[in-house]
Order: C-alpha cells, then structure tokens, then sequence
C-alpha cells in the first residue's frame, strides 16, 4: 500500500489503485536519483507540462527504489515547472502515480546489495512517460512534503524491524553462550562475554520500548511524532549494529561463517553473518544517521531560531527588530529560569518503584540541562551553530539517550504495575539507565573539553590528499 496515495489521494485515486492493493499489486516510491540521495530538493528528474497541462512528460532516472523492478504501480517525485513567489522562482516537486505499462518506463538495472539478498531493487528510466494531471498526488509543488510526512511515520518501521533482529540475537546468543565451552566453562560464563550479554540485553529492553512507545504515539493519531520517529530510528539502527557485532563476537568463527557453509558441514546454519550484513543499511536508508541527526537538532533548535533570527537578521526593519527583540526578551525572562528547576517532587509518583524514580529525575534534570546548553551554545554560535555538526550532533546524542531512558523507564513501570513480583524489567531499565546516563556524562564533559577543531582540519586536510603517503604500501 502506497503510503503517499493513502494519505494524500483524491477519492478518485483511491477508487481506482486501491483494489489492485488489496488484491496483491505491488507498489514503489520513487525519490532518490543516481546524484540526488539526502538532499532531494536538488532532483533533476522532470516532468514536463503538454497539452495545456492535461499530461506531464517524466523524464529522469531514479536509483534503489525498493521493489521499483516488481511494482505495478509507482509514487515517482519529479520537479515540476518552477512557482513565482513574491518575484522569485520557487522550486515545486511534485508526486505522480505512474502505472509500470506506461510508455517510455524502464526497469534498466536490478541492484545487488551486501545483505538484504531477497530485496527487487533497481535503477528506474523514465523517457517521455506520458502520465495524467488526474495522477498527481496531493496536488502541483506538495511532493517533497508529502515524501517527509510519508518518512516520519514510515521510518518506525525500521526501529521495529532492528528490535526484533536484536531479540533473535539474544536467543542466539544464549543459547551459544551456554552450549560453547571454552576453558573448561561455558563462554557465557568469561566474564568478557557475560557482560556483553548482559549489556546486549538491556540494550534491546531499551529499543523494545522505544519502539512501542512511538508506534504507540503514531496510533494515537494525535501527537506530532517527528522528532519520537527521528530519534526511535536512529537509536535502533545504530543500537542493532552493535548487537549484531556483539553476537557475530559471541559466535567466533561461526560467526563470520555463512548458514549455507555452516548447514554444509552439518552445523545448525544460524544466519548472524546476514543479520549483520542486512542490518548495516538500517543506518541508512529512510535518512541516514547523520541525516536523522541534523533533522533532530533542527527540530530542536527551530523554537529559538524563530525568536531570535529576525532579532539577528539585518532584513528586518528597525522598528519591528525592537519589538521581536522584546518578545524574545520576555519569553526568555520566563523559560531560561524554568530550565533550572524541578518539578519532580510534586509529581506523583504512587506506584512507582525507588529504581524507576531516581532514573526519571535524572531524566527531568537532564533535559534540562540539555535545554540550556543548547541555549548557551545558540547564544555563543548563534547561526554558526547550524554548521558546527560535531557540537550539534552531542546534545542529538544525549536528546536520544534521555528519550530512550525515558520509554524503557516507562516500560518497565508499566510492566511492574502489571506484574510486580516480576524484577526484570526494572532490573534492564536500571542497567541500560545507567550505561546511557555515562555516556550522557562523557559527551557533556567532550562539549567543555574536545578535539573538534583538530579533528575538522585534520579530516579537511586528507580530503586535500595531504596524507596520500599514508594510502601506499598496500598490495595492489
Ligand atoms: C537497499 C536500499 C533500499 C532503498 N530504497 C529506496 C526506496 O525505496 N526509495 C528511494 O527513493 N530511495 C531508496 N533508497 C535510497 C536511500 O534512501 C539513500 O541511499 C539514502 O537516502 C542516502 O542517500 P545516498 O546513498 O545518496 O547518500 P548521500 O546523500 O550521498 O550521503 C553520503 C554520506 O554523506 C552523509 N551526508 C550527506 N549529507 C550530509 C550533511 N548535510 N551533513 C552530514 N552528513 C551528510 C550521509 O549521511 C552519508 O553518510 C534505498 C537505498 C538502498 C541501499
């Protein structure tokens, strides 16, 4: 089911693609290009008004579109003639339906990837395609919105699809871990291994939770879960990385051994090699880390750079300077004093167990805490602030962290109400609280104290080929 023709179609559209769906047709969406991935306000795939507008000529190239090869139907973005806004022209794109029997659409190539070996993937050509002002979605120049709200739910599909690789990792790993015998005890029992065990473990208590409670926010249909979606996607991801790295570890040479080569020679042919090559393009697909990083902290910091840019801004006449000036002064008089109290001890917290408390007010503080050193860093940066990734991208990580300590403080006294004899949940969120709130600590301490500018210069110089000396000596 094509989410941006759910959302955003015409009855007609939905009259008319629907039952295909429903009786098994299968759809693509259609946005990055060969030189366009991160950044698709800058496609050069068009479509061409004929014909007084009645029909749009696609032409362009589209890259990875999963499933593209096998679909009937596509959602294919294409720029669209430019709007004049205010004198100046605005770039529009635009979402068509494409049908795969329109004239002039090529499937020219089925990608082969590290992992994900059963996936229909190609590069799409389109040349002429003929297609209907009645296929557009959503309306002319509403295309790169719709492909963003289509995202920000769309990406929690990625969180849960990691939380159950890190589930099966566990299974996999205690049962090795136990079976495997090395030095007279089972490897589970070194202590190397136990604690990646044990940390593999909370970790997945902490992705389990933030998936359910931003799936649960999403079926709420009320809340606004842009920023819950960036962060639950990011956390997973890069969370079952790990996992997988850790459990290709536990396993040894096992590990790094294919199912099929394992089956072979008359092992159980348990697949950790592909969990980790299949998991590696978590990280980049529906906005890669870094992407879903800049989107957080632009999420973050848009309340004050709303307040406070046209104060900054030298376009802004005088007069209406003084009086933004002032409004930010009296919203500032108010929050900036609210970021140093808590409210923790006029909650309630019947029910809640000691554990559980002790981690949600580290939770309020740090938030915070957080909430003003942004602020002090706009005020020192101001708008330098948006380019300087590697101070952006610490508070995104302590932002994430406090969230996914929240839901899986939130998990477990939840399940604790329902189960209390039953320790465990709060004995995983305690640990994963604890681990997250160290490295909490350290990025704080690395935003006083860093290697940035070192590491910047460094990275701009190789990029310039002053270090080509260290690139020989490798067998050709
Ligand atoms: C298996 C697979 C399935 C896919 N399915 C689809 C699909 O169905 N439909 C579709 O339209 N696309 C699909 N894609 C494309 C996918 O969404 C893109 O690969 C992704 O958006 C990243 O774009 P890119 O690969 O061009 O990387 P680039 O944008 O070229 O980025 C390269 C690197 O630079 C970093 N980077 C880029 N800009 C910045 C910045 N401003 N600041 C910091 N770092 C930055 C990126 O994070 C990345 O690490 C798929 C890709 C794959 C491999």
């Amino acid at each position: 089911m094509p989410q941006p023709l759910k959302l955003f179609g015409t009855p007609e559209q939905k009259k008319k693609y629907l039952p295909l769906f429903a009786k098994g047709a299968i759809s693509a969406f259609a946005l990055t290009e060969p030189e366009v991935g991160s950044d698709p306000a800058k496609m050069v795939t068009t479509a061409t008004p004929v014909g007084n507008g009645d029909y749009y000529l696609l032409n362009g190239q589209k890259l990875w579109c999963t499933n593209g090869n096998i679909a009937d139907v596509l959602v294919v973005m294409a720029k669209t003639p430019p709007a004049i806004v205010k004198g100046r022209e605005k770039t529009q794109i635009t979402a068509f339906i494409v049908e795969k029997n329109m004239p002039g659409f090529e499937v020219a190539h089925r990608c082969n990837f590290m992992g994900l070996k059963g996936i229909q993937n190609g590069l799409l050509k389109f040349h002429d395609v003929k297609v209907p002002k009645e296929n557009i979605i959503w309306g002319l120049g509403q295309g790169l919105k719709l492909a963003l709200i289509t995202l920000n739910t769309g990406r929690l599909t990625v969180p849960a699809a990691c939380t159950a690789m890190a589930k099966k990792s566990l299974l996999i790993a205690r049962d090795w871990s136990n079976r495997r015998v090395q030095w007279g005890a089972p490897v589970g029992h070194h202590e190397a291994v136990t604690s990646k065990i044990s940390l593999m473990t909370a970790t997945t208590f902490a992705m389990d939770s933030v998936t359910w409670l931003s799936s649960a926010m999403v079926d709420q249909g009320k809340v606004d879960v842009r920023l819950e979606a960036a962060m639950a996607k990011l956390f997973c991801t890069e969370a079952a990385w790990r996992i997988a790295d850790d459990t290709v570890q536990i396993r040894g040479g096992r590990g790094y051994e294919t199912a099929d080569s394992l089956r072979g020679r008359g092992e159980e042919p348990i697949p950790v090699e592909r969990f980790m090559r299949d998991t590696r393009i978590n990280l980049i697909i529906e906005g890669t880390s870094e992407i879903m990083h800049l989107f957080i902290a632009r999420e973050a910091m848009d309340p004050h750079l709303r307040r406070i840019l046209p104060v900054l801004s030298g376009k802004t006449p005088a007069g209406e300077r003084l009086k933004k000036a002032a409004e930010a002064l009296a919203h500032y008089a108010a929050w900036y004093p609210r970021q140093w109290v808590s409210l923790d001890r006029w909650r309630n917290h019947a029910g809640v167990s000691p554990v559980v408390r002790k981690h949600v007010r580290f939770i309020e503080q740090t938030s915070h805490r957080l909430a003003r050193s942004l602020f002090h860093a706009m005020a020192a940066h101001q708008q330098g602030l948006e380019k300087r990734q590697q101070i952006l991208f610490r508070f995104v990580n302590i932002g994430t962290d406090l969230f996914a300590m929240a839901a899986a403080c939130s998990r477990a006294a939840f399940l604790l109400s329902r189960s209390p004899s039953d320790r465990g949940p709060e004995e995983l969120a305690d640990l994963f609280c604890r681990e997250a709130a160290l490295r909490i600590d350290r990025e704080f301490k690395s935003q006083r104290r860093n290697d940035d500018k070192m590491i910047y210069r460094i990275g701009r110089n190789m990029l310039d080929g002053k270090y080509r000396w260290l690139e020989t000596g490798i067998v050709k």
